[in-house]
């Protein structure tokens, strides 16, 4: 038999149903599995604890696919998890809000390693882990059928693949992409995904309430947004009433997506100034020729992946958060993300008042935000919970 044997006394993060197994806590590897291979996990004394994937390349030695003993990890098992992951987003987000959602999130879902987002009748699948890719034709045959969307779309080329020993894989598993490019409608807003060569699947669909959020407070403001990607804040800024938006992102072809999505709605493209700069000096250039805002917005890419970069994250985040509330006028508001997991909701408020103090202004919390909710998060599993955002005010 395929098994992972744990050392005494480590099997305490398992009893509390957290999916991960790490390197450290195996004693014995038995029966030769390979990589993606499910084995039977064990305490030290011999107790049965889950079955899971074996990733002998990665420090996340085993993902849980379950904890049952009687279950057999097979196609139907994954076809049953997936139906629930489904099931469990009806009545959560109405088809008025949006036709793209993220279906399958992963260890929350009980799918450890397993993205699957929907854009319209496109399908993308992301498989991050030695477990997900064992059973890539399973899952794929799965999401086709389970969803009836026209095409499946493998974007397996995150970085986290390398940490499980696994190539980059991109392509069409089913149908092909529609020929005019994929389009999306999100709070009534259309906007093209490039689900092919975007960042994660094509789209930030974890920020969709927020987006809408900072829409509803852009009324007559002045906006600047940062890291504006295809320029998700921008278009609901406009759409929300803003009198101008200034948006800057590092990347010339996430800028040039950002105005075409523009152009696909009917808002005063005039409002609008774009800006191709790297934030951390733009916002110095900012402060330079005296701009001010009447809200921010601050969406930057992951600084810390996991804790060990959270230092240097703290101070990437400290400076951009002190530079933007320095930008800010009497009153003004600030929508600050931080999308690492590295980086708890703690620590990035810890930042923000260290960012306040130092810019020497007073400002208060006034709205928390999170990811929506097709990310669920797992409460035996925070490592899920890794976008978190402050709106602050000025005094
Ligand atoms: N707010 C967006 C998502 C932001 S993703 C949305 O709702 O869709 C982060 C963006 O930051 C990417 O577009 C990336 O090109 C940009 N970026 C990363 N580092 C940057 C930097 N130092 N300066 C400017 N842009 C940067």
């Amino acid at each position: 038999m395929k098994q992972l044997i744990l050392k005494l006394g480590r099997e305490k993060s398992l009893l509390r149903r957290h999916p991960w197994v790490f390197s450290g806590a195996v004693a014995r590897v038995q029966g030769d599995p390979e990589t993606g291979d499910t084995v039977a996990v064990r305490s030290g004394s011999g107790e049965f604890l889950a079955w899971a994937a074996y990733s002998p390349a990665s420090q996340i030695r085993a993902r849980v696919w379950s904890w049952d003993e009687k279950e057999r990890i097979d196609g139907d098992f994954l076809r049953a998890r997936l139906q629930r992951a489904l099931g469990a987003r009806e009545r959560l987000i109405s088809a008025e809000t949006s036709d793209a959602l993220r279906l399958v999130h992963g260890e929350s879902d009980g799918l450890p390693g397993v993205i699957a987002d929907r854009y319209g009748d496109v399908m993308v699948l992301q498989l991050l882990s030695a477990g997900a890719e064992r059973w890539r034709g399973e899952l794929a045959d799965a999401v086709h059928e389970l969803t009836g969307c026209a095409c499946v779309f493998e974007r397996s080329d995150a970085d986290v693949r390398a940490l499980e020993g696994l190539p980059v894989r991109s392509g069409v598993l089913y149908g092909g992409l529609p020929a005019g490019g994929v389009h999306i409608r999100e709070h009534g807003l259309t906007y093209g995904v490039d689900v092919a060569a975007g960042h994660k699947t094509g789209f930030y669909l974890d920020q969709r309430d927020n987006r809408k959020r900072v829409g509803e407070l852009s009324q007559g403001r002045e906006v600047l947004n940062c890291f504006c990607y295809t320029g998700g804040f921008t278009l609901n800024a406009l759409a929300g009433g803003a009198q101008s938006v200034l948006s800057v992102d590092g990347s010339a072809e996430a800028l040039a997506q950002a105005k075409a999505n523009l152009s696909r709605n009917d808002l005063d493209a005039a409002r609008a100034e774009w800006q191709e700069a790297d934030v951390f000096r733009h916002l110095r250039t900012l402060r330079d020729q005296g701009r001010s805002f009447d809200l921010v917005v601050l969406d930057p890419p992951k600084f810390a992946p996991t804790a060990a970069f959270a230092e240097k994250a703290a101070r990437g985040y400290k400076d951009i958060n002190l530079l933007a509330l320095k930008l800010l006028r009497a009153g003004g508001l600030l929508a600050s993300f931080s999308c690492s997991g590295g980086v708890s909701a703690e620590l990035f408020q810890k930042i923000l008042a260290g960012a306040a103090l130092d810019a020497g202004v007073e400002a208060s919390i006034v709205g928390r935000f999170a990811a929506a909710a097709d990310h669920p998060v797992l409460l035996s599993f925070p490592e899920g919970d890794y976008l978190k955002g402050l709106l602050l005010r000025r005094a």
